[in-house]
């Protein structure tokens, strides 16, 4: 085989996706990058939500690179501050934060005489050999269809859109939603400010975490020895794993466990029978995104904490009136009502082969082989894209995996075995027949509402087990991948 084919690849997005590509890519001998970033900062999801009280509730040790362990974090599961100065300070070390074109929103990408061509907002154009779109899952805002918010006089904002010149002690702050995020805020907030009151339209179920900090004697103990660290990265993920395992066996004796001790939280930590049944709720648990917290339920029972159960009529001018007439007056209003989870490289429009637009691919629904690419979109590759494994993993370490794979196809075009690499009509087609028919049989799809379920109510998740995942990516099966050239 003759010369190597140069690459050229263009990465969107810079956040623990975007960064990892670029690494990656550059420890392979790939040198040729852009990446390509609509903020004027990286980070991603850890730039964009600064509410009060965010952490990862993966642990830090777990929620970092594998090849990247951080001596520093401060406790189990560190706020999230501390986690975009690592991710920055990751860039940096690895020389990818000169790599980033920052307030660059690609807006188009065309994949036209073997090349895409990309374009962004403020014109400008580029080529490359390979897109990469990490482009990330949970970053459109959901915004809750309530009359009246319109009118609202107070402060009002999205929880990724937090308002920090706004001020919220000693004042009246309401809360809508009670996922991860919100329980997370109220946590924060409520010895803070005067009065909270949290709109709950479905309960939740809580599974009791601590968060203990790291002692200086451990830090230093992690800086002198990082094998450590690695060690412990190993124990979380195969912590994990049991517990990823569990979820997608709706009736495994693990996941009877974890929703044993999710009710032995209820009962054990909320006094009054009638805020606990308010609490209580309807559906198994780690059904929706299980929830993990040290503190929500003693916060909740604080006196000027106030669980709304009725549900919201509409915003008015001083607050939010319930179905039954009631008037929660409020200063703050917070909507921590979660992202549109379904669109991913959305709203850049991607076009492939014979013109064909991957908005149109997914009008009904995304769907992607192995949730890495796309037939008829060749040498276009997702990280974290649709259908993964987002339940409750560290979604670095189904990057890593998943970038792992991508570099083997890479090879491909590199060695000059083809040109364009997409996968197969037929692959994808079985891949999204088995997935949907796996789904069925996992803890999301036992009856309540969640981000992971897609328009049929079917878990738009990797439905296997995480080890199932690794095996998978460790090697493509070629022949699922169509070659051209
Ligand atoms: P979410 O889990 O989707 O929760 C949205 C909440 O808003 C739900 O309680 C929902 O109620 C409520 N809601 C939506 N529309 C509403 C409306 N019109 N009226 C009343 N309530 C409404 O969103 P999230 O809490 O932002 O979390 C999203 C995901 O981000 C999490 O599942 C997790 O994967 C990730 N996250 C992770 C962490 C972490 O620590 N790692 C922290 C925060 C978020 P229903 O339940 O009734 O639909």
């Amino acid at each position: 085989m003759g010369a190597k084919r140069p690459l050229r690849f263009a990465i969107i997005g810079a956040g623990m996706s975007g960064i990892l590509s670029a690494i990656k890519l550059r420890e392979a001998g790939f040198d040729d990058l852009t990446i390509y970033e609509k903020a004027d900062r990286l980070g991603g999801t850890w730039r964009e939500n600064t509410y009060p009280g965010i952490s990862c509730d993966v642990p830090s040790h777990l929620y970092s690179y594998s090849f990247e362990p951080n001596p520093a974090w401060s406790h189990r599961f560190s706020p999230g501050d501390e986690i975009q100065t690592y991710f920055e300070g990751v860039a940096k070390r690895y020389g990818v934060e000169g790599r980033v074109r920052r307030g660059e929103e690609v807006t188009r990408c065309a994949f036209e005489r073997g090349r895409w061509r990309l374009e962004t907002k403020s014109g400008r154009h580029d080529e490359a050999d390979v897109v990469i779109a990490a482009t990330g899952v949970l970053h459109h805002p959901n915004l809750p269809d309530i009359p009246g918010l319109d009118r609202f006089e107070g402060a009002l904002f999205h929880s990724a859109r937090w308002d920090h010149g706004v001020r919220l002690d000693g004042r009246r702050i309401g809360i809508i939603g009670t996922g991860s995020t919100a329980v997370q805020i109220t946590s924060a907030l409520v010895d803070r400010v005067a009065k909270l009151s949290l709109f709950q339209r479905t309960a939740q179920w809580i599974m009791p975490q601590e968060n203990p900090a790291f002692g200086e004697a451990e830090k230093a103990e992690f800086r002198r020895h990082p094998e450590t660290m690695r060690r412990l990265h190993g124990e979380l993920a195969r912590m994990f794993s049991v517990f990823s395992n569990a979820i997608v066996d709706a009736s495994s004796p693990q996941m009877k466990q974890i929703e044993d001790t999710c009710r032995a939280n209820l009962e054990s930590s909320v006094r009054d029978p009638v805020l606990r049944e308010k609490l209580r709720p309807s559906y198994r648990a780690a059904c929706k995104r299980l929830i993990m917290s040290p503190d929500f339920y003693q916060a909740i029972q604080k006196p000027n904490a106030e669980l709304v159960t009725e549900g919201i009529e509409c915003a008015v001018p001083g607050g939010v009136r319930t179905r039954g007439g009631r008037l929660v007056e409020l200063d703050v209003l917070v909507l921590a009502t979660g992202f549109r989870a379904d669109r991913f490289v959305r709203p850049m429009q991607v076009i492939g082969h014979d013109g064909l637009e991957l908005d149109e691919r997914w009008s009904q629904r995304p769907d992607a082989y192995l949730s890495i690419s796309v037939p008829g979109f060749p040498n276009f590759f997702m990280l974290n894209g649709p259908n993964g494994p987002v339940g409750n993993f560290s979604l670095i370490e189904v990057a890593e995996l998943q970038m792992a794979y991508i570099l083997q196809l890479v090879e491909l075009l590199r060695s000059g075995r083809c040109r364009e690499i997409s996968p197969s009509e037929e692959a994808t087609r079985r891949f999204e027949v088995e997935r949907t028919e796996a789904a069925r049989n996992t803890i999301w799809a036992t009856g309540c509402r969640s981000w992971y379920l897609d328009d049929r109510g079917i878990p738009a998740v990797w439905p296997w087990t995480f080890d199932r995942f690794r095996e998978e990516m460790a090697r493509p099966k070629l022949e699922a991948w169509v070659q051209v050239g």
